[in-house]
């Protein structure tokens, strides 16, 4: 027998990574909402290059169905959705998360019915709008900014997004998809969101009202003792960087200091407010892994990505941090202003210090500083390869790919650097 579902939520993306997670978190938000009106059902790491879960989707046939695309997911994503236009064309399909940008969209779609889109602050408006979608109401929200179909023009009928101040008050502990990273279980708390700064490359932080907010202390206790009962025992701590505010910081850390089981946690560190008082906090708990961004050494790209970091301030942080643990230090290829000689110069820098190396193929992501001025830096984006710059005004492809090579070729018995990661894979390991 058919069980139709009027709400079907698909995040089809291995929530490894912290960025999906926060749109995870978010859609559990929704789903909870959802739920008080409507027969819903949520699946995470969906495959939605799947032929069984299009069979699925339809024997459901949904009302709305909400999907949270990411990054190398989201022509599988465009695909689902256009089998699934085909099938029922009356079902709305609603696009979520950072991906949900109409005109970067519209590099993918080209005509689905029934089509919108949702970045922002899902978890505040978007279980209004089922409610409305539902009893087939027009729209009459003033927060909307409306686009025409694939973000060419303006209309009231097909796409928009908004953005919203999000309370931070929900539970999600109890839904989370957990799972595992070497033998324990990993669950995400999210501590804060939006940023104190605004790297033009950056995804998370750069849409509009990107203030950065921190969520009360006492919902943030509620989740972690509902993920730890569950099991978990590694943390992922959702924030643009832990060490934002001291505070925060050392309330997070003393709940989980707290517990009679070790626990770990991973997340990002800002180098900015690396200083003798939060070392001492960052030292205080367990770490599994901890991501410091440098990005580039090189003053002229780093006027560029809007980032200034002075490389010997930065070896000072750094020494600081790896006397108790290995930090991975991230840098990206590909940014406009550096060139071959610029990048080697910043990879050798790096292999002079007890780190590991994460080296990230530029990606010009929605909504990012750098995508709404991709013109201006003379940017050559692959777009069937989720957004890669093949080259850009001062980096040829030709250089980038000897790059590349050069990063292959490295032997880290020489140096002090532990390993080398390039695109999340591991080129190479010091013995
Ligand atoms: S890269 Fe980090 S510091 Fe820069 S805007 Fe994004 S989240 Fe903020």
């Amino acid at each position: 027998m058919n069980i139709e579902k009027e709400v079907l939520i698909i995040s089809p993306v291995h929530p490894n990574d912290g960025e999906v997670a926060y749109f995870d978190l978010a859609l559990i938000r929704v789903y909870k909402k959802i739920k008080r009106h409507h027969t819903c059902e949520i699946i995470f790491n969906a495959d939605t290059s799947d032929e069984k879960l299009l069979n699925y989707i339809l024997s459901l046939n949904p009302d709305i169905i909400i999907v949270n695309p990411y990054r190398n997911n989201l022509i599988d994503s465009v695909r689902l959705l256009n089998n699934i236009n085909n099938h029922i064309p009356e079902c709305i399909k609603i696009i979520v998360g950072w991906y949900a940008e109409p005109d970067y969209l519209s590099n993918y779609i080209t005509d689905i019915e029934n089509l919108y889109i949702f970045c922002g602050e899902i978890e505040e408006l978007l279980p209004d709008i089922i409610d409305k979608l539902q009893c087939h109401n027009k729209f009459t929200f003033k927060e909307m900014k409306y686009f025409h179909k694939h973000g060419e023009k303006r209309s009231e009928k097909h796409l928009f997004y908004f953005n919203h101040r999000y309370s931070g008050n929900d539970n999600t502990g109890d839904l989370q998809p957990l799972y595992r990273s070497e033998e324990r279980l990993f669950g995400w708390v999210e501590i804060a969101r939006g940023c104190k700064f605004q790297c033009s490359f950056c995804i998370a932080s750069s849409y509009n009202n990107r203030a950065y907010r921190e969520r009360p202390v006492e919902n943030i206790k509620r989740e972690i003792h509902e993920l730890y009962k569950r099991g978990v025992r590694e943390f992922g701590i959702l924030s643009s960087a832990i060490n934002y505010n001291y505070k925060l910081m050392k309330n997070v850390f003393g709940i989980l200091r707290k517990f009679r089981d070790p626990v770990s946690v991973s997340g990002t560190i800002h180098p900015a407010f690396i200083n003798d008082d939060t070392v001492l906090l960052i030292k205080s708990v367990k770490w599994r892994t901890m991501i410091v961004g440098l990005q580039t050494i090189n003053p002229a790209a780093q006027i560029n990505i809007n980032r200034k970091m002075n490389p010997d301030v930065f070896r000072e942080k750094i020494l600081n941090i790896s006397s108790f643990h290995i930090p991975e230090v991230e840098i990206i290829l590909g940014l406009p202003g550096d060139n071959k000689e610029g990048f080697i110069k910043t990879v050798e820098f790096l292999l002079g210090l007890p780190v590991s190396i994460s080296v990230y193929h530029l990606r010009i992501e929605p909504w990012s500083v750098f995508y709404f001025n991709r013109e201006r830096f003379g940017f050559n984006i692959d777009y069937r390869n989720y957004g890669k710059v093949i080259s850009n005004f001062t980096f040829s492809q030709k250089e980038i790919n000897s790059c590349i090579k050069y990063l292959r070729n490295i032997n880290l018995r020489q140096h002090k650097a532990k390993s080398i990661i390039f695109d999340g894979k591991t080129l190479s390991h010091s013995v």
